[in-house]
Formats: C-alpha cells, sequence, structure tokens
C-alpha cells in the first residue's frame, strides 16, 4: 500500500523530476543477437522519471526486441542498462521482485496476454499480492480503485476475458501491469490492435494515466498520431539503431532523418 502512494504524485511536479533527476533507465551501447543477426546494435537510450519516450520505426526494425530486453525477456549481447543508477540484470530470474514490479510490460494484443480461463479479479489480483502484499478486502479495495482507473468497474471483476471486447481486455491488462506499482511501462503497440474509437479512448486514459501516477512510459508504436499525442522525446529506430532521437517538437521539425521524413510523410 505505501509503495504505491509514494507514485502516486501530482503531473507537475512528476514532469520537474522527469526534467532533474537522473535518468530512471538509462542504456549504453546496448545490442542484442538472433543467433548471428544483429537485432539491435550500439542503442543508447536514456528515460526520465515521468517521461514518455516514443519509440518508432517500421515494421522489423527491433523496437519489440529492444522493449523485451528491458524487460528482462531477451539477454542483450553487448552494453549496459542502469535502472535507477543500479545496474539492470539482464535476464528475468536474476532480477528481485521488488525490480520486476517496478518495470512492467504491456503487449499489443491482450488475447495471448491474458488467461483466458481467469477472471479479471484473479488477474488484476495476483500482482496486488505479489508486488504490494495485499489481501482480502484491502486487495479488494484496490483492484476496484484499478478497475475504475483503467474505466471498468466491478461489474467486471467477475468476467472472463472472454467476456469482454478488445478494448476491454486491453484495459483489464493495463490494471494487470498497473496493479504491479511500476515506475517504468514498455506500451508495445498497445492501441495498435483497436479500432479507431478504442484507441483514442484508451490513449487518452494513458495520458490520463502517467499523469496522475507520475510513471514513465516507453511507449512503442507506429502511428504519428499516437506520437503527437502522448510523446516528450521521440526515437526513430531503423535496422537495430537509433536514427535519431529528441523532443518531439525538434524531431517533428525540419530537417530529418530520411526515414522520419518518410513517416510524416505518410500522415495526411
Ligand atoms: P518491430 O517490433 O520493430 O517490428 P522486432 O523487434 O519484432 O521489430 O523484430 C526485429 C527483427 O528481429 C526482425 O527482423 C524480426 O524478424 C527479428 N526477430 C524477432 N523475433 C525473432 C526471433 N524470435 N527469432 C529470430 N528473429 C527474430
Ligand atoms: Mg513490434
Amino acid at each position: 500500500q505505501s509503495l504505491w502512494a509514494v507514485h502516486e504524485m501530482p503531473a507537475n511536479e512528476a514532469a520537474v523530476e522527469g526534467a532533474t533527476a537522473a535518468a530512471l533507465l538509462s542504456i549504453e551501447r546496448l545490442g542484442a543477437r538472433f543467433g548471428t543477426f544483429d537485432v539491435l546494435s550500439d542503442i543508447d537510450l536514456r528515460i526520465g522519471r515521468g517521461e514518455t519516450v516514443a519509440l518508432v520505426g517500421e515494421s522489423g526494425s527491433g523496437k519489440s526486441t529492444l522493449g523485451r530486453v528491458i524487460a528482462g525477456l531477451k539477454a542483450p549481447s553487448a552494453g549496459r542498462a542502469l535502472f535507477d543508477g543500479a545496474a539492470l540484470p539482464p535476464k528475468l530470474r536474476q532480477r528481485p521482485l521488488e525490480l520486476l514490479r517496478r518495470i512492467q510490460i504491456i503487449y499489443q494484443s491482450a488475447d495471448t496476454a491474458l488467461n483466458p480461463r481467469q477472471t479479471v479479479r484473479a488477474i488484476v489480483g495476483r500482482p496486488l499480492t505479489l508486488y504490494q502484499g495485499l489481501r482480502g478486502a484491502a486487495r479488494e479495495k484496490r483492484l476496484i480503485e484499478l478497475l475504475r482507473m483503467v474505466e471498468l468497474d466491478e461489474s467486471h471483476a467477475e468476467r472472463l476475458p472472454g467476456q469482454l471486447s478488445g478494448g476491454q481486455k486491453q484495459r483489464v491488462a493495463i490494471a494487470r501491469a498497473l496493479a504491479a506499482g511500476p515506475e517504468l511501462i514498455i506500451c508495445d503497440e498497445i492501441t495498435s490492435a483497436l479500432d479507431k474509437v478504442v484507441q483514442a479512448d484508451v490513449l487518452r486514459m494513458m495520458i490520463g494515466l502517467k499523469e496522475r501516477l507520475g510513471v514513465s512510459y516507453l511507449f512503442i508504436t507506429h502511428d504519428i498520431e499516437v506520437v503527437r499525442a502522448i510523446a516528450d522525446r521521440v526515437v526513430v529506430m531503423q535496422h537495430g539503431r537509433i536514427v535519431e532521437q529528441g523532443e518531439k517538437d525538434r524531431v517533428f521539425a525540419p530537417p530529418h532523418e530520411p526515414y522520419t521524413e518518410r513517416l510524416l510523410a505518410s500522415v495526411p
């Protein structure tokens, strides 16, 4: 409970901290391989507290792999990462529970991410017990608060994923990530599989949540409109390398990398 309270800070306080404090995540010269294929090379990336970094790039450029490396789901082949100033162990099983709590990942499809046999209560309740030590009435209270944060309510707690719409399933996946009490949430194309209206709702909700909770996002997307709506800073990837990064307004102002140019040109 107390851990969670720390994360609920006013928006402007979070923003000030993001601007001044040392980076929450700092990656240096990171590389990753699939066999002999260098999927990521020389990645230098910093994410401040409360900052939203949009990671953009064409399909196959390595965005999801970078997210997975940060989340501990794939081991890097080179480089190092610091989280809140301390070395981030590359493999999930080397990370203590406290560290697992602090970095959460949400995927494009809640269909594969949610256990179809578990109720929403079980799905969102598990991290509340595991990471926050909540049980019984305290857990139920927090569960309802979380469902409301993602614009669901107690009536959804009894349902199975199969009894929810696509947008509702994604909201459950978001609630599960929030239940851990994270400081960094990796969002991998979390609105891409939703229809346009639901996309806009979920995006608006994610913006509200980061302002309310002071969390940092690594927001992976290929949608420039999403970048405009949510990003503080933009990182452009191509062929496993970062080809451009900077403040959103600067990246969107000319001159651009040729790839950024094409990305911008694709927007009507
Ligand atoms: P993005 O998310 O930007 O579309 P990915 O990180 O998914 O890119 O993939 C980057 C590259 O790595 C692609 O060329 C993809 O084919 C390759 N790749 C992804 N996963 C694997 C894997 N498990 N084994 C081998 N190659 C992979
Ligand atoms: Mg991807």
